[in-house]
This record gives C-alpha cells, structure tokens and sequence, in this order.
C-alpha cells in the first residue's frame, strides 16, 4: 500500500483545507445551532469542484480517485460534518449510481448538473419499515406504457428537501424480493412527488434530513436507473463507495476533537500546572491519535482498493465500523479532557460528539457493517 500522497492528492488536501479554515469552521456552531444548511458554503464547495470530485471530466468531474476524495472529506469534516455530508452524498450516492449504472444520455443530461453543483442530490432507499432490511421496500412503481407510476414513501433522506435530483429506489416486482427493486431518477416538480416531514435531529443539524412522499408520481421509462430488477444491486454498490465516505467524514470528526483537546491540554491549568502534564491525560490523547491514525489508514486502505478496481464491500465496511466507533469514543474523551467546560456549547466538543454519532448509523448501522464484514469472511 502506497501511502504517500501524490501531488494531486496534496494540492486537493490544501484546497479542502484551506475553504474548510476561511469558510465552513467560522459558522459551523451558528448553523449547528440554528439547524440551517450552510447553502453559501456548499456552492463554495462547487465551485471548488468538490461536489464532482471522482466524477469523470467529460461530465464535468474533476477525475480524481477516491483517495483524493477521503482527504478532502475528511478536511471538510474536521470543520463541519453537516456540509460534508452534502459533499458525500453527492459524489458517492449521486454521482456514482448513474457514472456506473446510466444510460450515455441520463450521464449527460444528469452528470454536468450534479458534477457542478447547480443541481443537488438526494439518495432515497429508507423507509420507515426498510432501514436495515432495505430490501422490504413498501414504495412501489408500476409499469404503465413509457412511465413508471410510483407510490410511497421514503424517510430519514439527507438534502431531500431541497433536492433537485433523486435516486430513488421501488419495488417493481415484490415476488422477486431483492431482485424485484428497480431504481428511479426522480427530478424535483414531478408531480406527485412532494417533501414531507423534516427530522430535527441530535446531530449533523446543519444538514436537512426529510421525509419524501410519492403519490402516482409517473416517471418516464427513461428515468429507469439500470435494469428493472437491478435496484438492490445498483443500493449495494453506491453504498459500498458512501461508506468509504463516511469513514473519511468520521476521521475528519476524531481529527477535530482530538486538535482541540491538545490544545486545550496545554493550556487549561489546574493544581498549579497545564492538564497535559498528568499522565491520565497523556494517555487519554495518546490513545485517541493512535485510534485516529488507525481508522484513517483503514480509510486510505479502502480507498485504494476502490481505486484499483478490485471488490472492496469488506475493506468499506472495516473502515466504516472502525471510524466510526473511532469517533464516538475519541469525542467522548475530547469531552473528558475538556471537563464541564467540553458539556457547553461555548467549546465545539459537545457537537463533535453529537455529529460523530451518525456516523455509527447511516449508510448502515454498526451491527450491518459486522454483518457485511462477517459475510464476506463466511464466503
Ligand atoms: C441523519 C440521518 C440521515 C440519513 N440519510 C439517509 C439518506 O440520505 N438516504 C437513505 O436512504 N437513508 C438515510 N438514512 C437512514 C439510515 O441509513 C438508517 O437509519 C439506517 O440504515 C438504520 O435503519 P433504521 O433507522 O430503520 O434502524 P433499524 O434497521 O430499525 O435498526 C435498529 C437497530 O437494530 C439493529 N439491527 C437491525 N437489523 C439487525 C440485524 N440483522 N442484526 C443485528 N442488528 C440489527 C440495528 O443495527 C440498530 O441497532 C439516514 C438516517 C439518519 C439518522
């Protein structure tokens, strides 16, 4: 495994950082605070490219591999994690699904859109009854002429209420089980498509999370992703690819706390010295940063297996559980080391903790990623 970054790869991470530090760490706690999406920063993001990162130039893309992409989101999510979210969404539950599995015209007349960011994307597979078992989709779509009529409802969708784009999954065939979900590129103003609840969550308040509600939504034939049938794998793969995201989004967290609480080590005093001169405390930042570095080098190993183009569902999810769990534990000492003052909205550290917890549960909760890492072990 090479770990040396290439110049690309350097000059990419020095981008992300350099927005991350002037635009999005300044008024990540306002929009946390407020539950407002930080709008600004994601066409910011745009323009920077970021929202096209691994997407083919001849769409709009940048073409940069995956690798790239983990060092960028996590510098992004060092700052915000809301706004990183929106970021990885993007490139690996959007993007990716119609780059791999879309006809030549849905790639050019849906890539250039999203790849540039005047369009954003959604990634539509939960539903109140499907969330671990996403294959016990109740929406359904049925064939009528050139259309699909679609009916049901998805929830938990991050960025759904302001999407332009969705992903959506449905069940063409429900005899056939997972090989009876077909996917859907569903444009904003479809009629019969509309937004419904918004969630108000613990963390990552900054992004919108919604419900989504089809009501015979008709969809063009031309709309279908891949084949009928071929939902559940399209699902699969894309979330294969998101979950390398959400590790790099869980690095990104970790990273913060683990900078704020050495800074705040050698600064807070007590019995007459800084905090960092005892020993408990030591081992404390000792132990996050040698779980830090774990999870991102799990993170960089699952990257470049994605790029070298051999299967890497395992490698995702190791880095997905592990970073993940990563973070909520490196969080949980940030706040330790901090004292009462790490409970208070004053320091960061309580949001870095709330926002490290959703990455134990979107794109499959910690006990999934076991269960794909188990799997592929029994195989
Ligand atoms: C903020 C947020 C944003 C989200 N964004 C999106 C999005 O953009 N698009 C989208 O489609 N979805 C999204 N989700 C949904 C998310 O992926 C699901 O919430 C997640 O997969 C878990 O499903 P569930 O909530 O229904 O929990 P459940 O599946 O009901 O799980 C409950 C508990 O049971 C455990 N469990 C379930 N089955 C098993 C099993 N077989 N073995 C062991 N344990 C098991 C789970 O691990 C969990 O601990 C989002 C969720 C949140 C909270």
């Amino acid at each position: 495994m090479n770990l040396q970054l290439t110049e690309e790869q350097k000059m990419i991470q020095k981008m992300a950082r350099d927005f991350a530090v002037k635009y999005v760490a300044p008024v990540a706690a306002e929009m946390d605070e407020k539950g407002e999406v930080p709008f600004d920063n994601i066409r910011r993001m745009a323009e920077l490219g970021f929202l096209g990162l691994t997407a083919p130039e001849e769409y709009g893309g940048v073409g940069a591999d995956t690798v790239s992409y983990v060092i960028a989101l996590e510098e992004i999510s060092r700052a915000c994690a809301s706004t990183a979210i929106v970021m990885a969404v993007q490139n690996s539950l959007v993007n990716y699904g119609p780059q791999k599995f879309g006809t030549e015209e849905q790639r050019q007349k849906y890539l250039p859109r999203l790849t540039s960011g005047e369009w954003i994307g959604a990634f539509a597979l939960t539903e109140p009854g499907a969330g671990s078992d996403s294959a016990a989709q109740r929406t359904v779509a049925v064939r009528d002429g050139d259309d699909y009529v679609i009916t049901g409802s998805k929830h938990f969708i991050t960025s759904g209420g302001f999407a332009d784009v969705v992903i959506l999954f449905a069940m063409t065939d429900k005899e056939k089980g997972t090989r009876g979900i077909t996917a859907f590129i569903v444009e904003k103003g479809t009629p019969g498509f509309s937004v419904g609840k918004e969630e108000h969550k613990m963390g990552i308040r900054a992004s919108n999370t919604c419900e989504l509600i089809f009501e015979d939504c008709r969809v063009p034939v031309a709309n279908r992703l891949g084949e009928e049938g071929q939902g559940f794998k399209i699902a699969m793969t894309v979330l294969d690819a998101g979950r390398i995201g959400v590790a790099a989004q869980a690095v990104g967290i970790a990273q913060a706390a683990l900078d704020a609480s050495v800074e705040y080590a050698k600064t807070r005093e007590q019995f007459g010295k800084p905090i960092g001169q005892f020993q408990a405390i030591q081992w404390m930042l000792a132990d996050m940063a040698t779980q830090i570095e774990a999870a991102r080098l799990l993170t960089y190993s699952a990257a470049l297996k994605k790029d070298s183009g051999e299967r890497y569902s395992k490698e995702a999810s190791m880095a997905k559980l592990f970073a993940s769990e990563t973070a909520v534990w490196v969080t949980n000492r940030g706040i330790q080391i901090h004292g009462g003052y790490g409970y208070m909205k004053e320091y960061p550290l309580e949001r870095y903790y709330r926002d490290a917890k959703i990455t134990e549960l979107y794109e499959g909760t910690s006990e999934v990623q076991r269960l794909v890492i188990a799997g592929q072990l029994l195989r």
